[in-house]
């Protein structure tokens, strides 16, 4: 079984996008990006921060608007002033939110246009549509993994754990998108082991670590780990027991998988929110990655 480098793909990524902040800056844009921060939860504070390091990585530029103890009001309020803003191109809102708010709810209020962690939930239903729009960059992720290590998706039996609006929906029609037979599974599922292990793609997307383990494998299947869950000693734990895999062709770590490429993506993201707000077809010539983007990208 190999482990699939997901720190190696969000550095190619990087790189990628690193060149198209570079030509947009020099057009006249320099992509921004707004988190907005209703918590003060301190694993939310530790992923901002990561964000924010990431961002200036890339040379995005990373506003963190932290709200104190907001109402729902207050959020929306928040969220529908960013998105009138010319000069705020990508727009995030962290969770979690106040009790009795829900992130639909708020997401409705971020401009599909800038919402480049797909939390609108028309983001979600553009998706279901085959309309061009931003997925939750961990979907995106999954999928951006699959794509780079060449993983056959035509006609292959692909299963996901999971069917949250953040994860296990919007991979699921991602990979219907690119053709592949797609399962979900939830939890009354019956027989999960069985159905999981009809899948050439397993993609766990749960949040109960190492559920899944070697009978939920098809031998050869590729396993994508999405989970992420906290461990006694202060790290993180997949959703995949890592001793059962060894029948996976490969198989995504946790960490140093589909996390490092979720942050990535969302820089990508905010760089696309920027280029499509100022891209021009004859400056093609000048922004060579940003033009390749025009035509191939989400
Ligand atoms: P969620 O909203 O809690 O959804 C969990 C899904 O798993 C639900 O659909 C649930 O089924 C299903 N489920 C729960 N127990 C199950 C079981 N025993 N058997 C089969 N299905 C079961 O979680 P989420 O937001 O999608 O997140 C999932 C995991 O991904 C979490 O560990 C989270 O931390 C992680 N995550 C990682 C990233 C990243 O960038 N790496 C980003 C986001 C989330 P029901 O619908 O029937 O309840």
């Amino acid at each position: 079984m190999r482990l699939i480098d997901g720190r190696a793909i969000a550095a190619a990524i990087t790189a990628e996008v690193t060149a198209a902040v570079a030509e947009l800056t020099a057009a006249g844009t320099t992509p921004t990006l707004a988190v907005v921060v209703p918590t003060d939860d301190e694993a939310t504070a530790w992923y901002v921060r990561s964000i924010e390091r990431a961002a200036a990585k890339v040379g995005i530029t990373c506003r963190v608007d932290t709200l104190d103890h907001p109402d729902g009001d207050a959020i929306t309020n928040h969220l529908d002033t960013l998105s009138a803003d010319p000069g705020v191109h990508g727009i995030i809102c962290q969770t979690p939110l106040p009790a009795g708010v829900s992130l639909d709810a708020v997401g409705a209020h971020i401009d599909p246009a800038k919402d480049i962690d797909g939390a609108n939930p028309e983001s979600l239903g553009r998706l279901a549509a085959g309309l061009p729009t931003y997925p939750p960059a961990t979907a995106a992720a999954v999928l951006e993994i699959l794509r780079r290590e060449r993983i056959p998706l035509v006609g292959a039996r692909a299963v996901v754990v999971g069917r949250s609006t953040v994860v296990g929906k919007p991979v699921a029609l991602l990979l219907l998108a690119e053709h592949a037979t797609v399962t979900v599974c939830h939890s009354r599922t019956i027989d999960l082991p069985a159905v999981c292990a009809e899948g050439d793609v397993l993609v766990a997307a749960v949040g109960r670590t190492h559920l899944i383990g070697a009978a939920h494998m098809k031998p050869g299947a590729v396993v994508i780990d999405v989970g992420t869950n906290p461990t006694p000693d202060g790290g993180l734990a997949g959703d995949v027991d890592p001793d059962g895999a060894d029948r996976a062709a490969a198989l995504t770590p946790v960490p140093g998988g589909v996390g490092p490429v979720t942050t990535m993506l969302l820089m990508r993201h905010a760089a696309q929110a920027a280029a499509k707000r100022s891209f021009s077809p004859v400056m093609a010539p000048v922004l060579t990655t940003v033009s390749s983007w025009m035509t191939t990208r989400e």
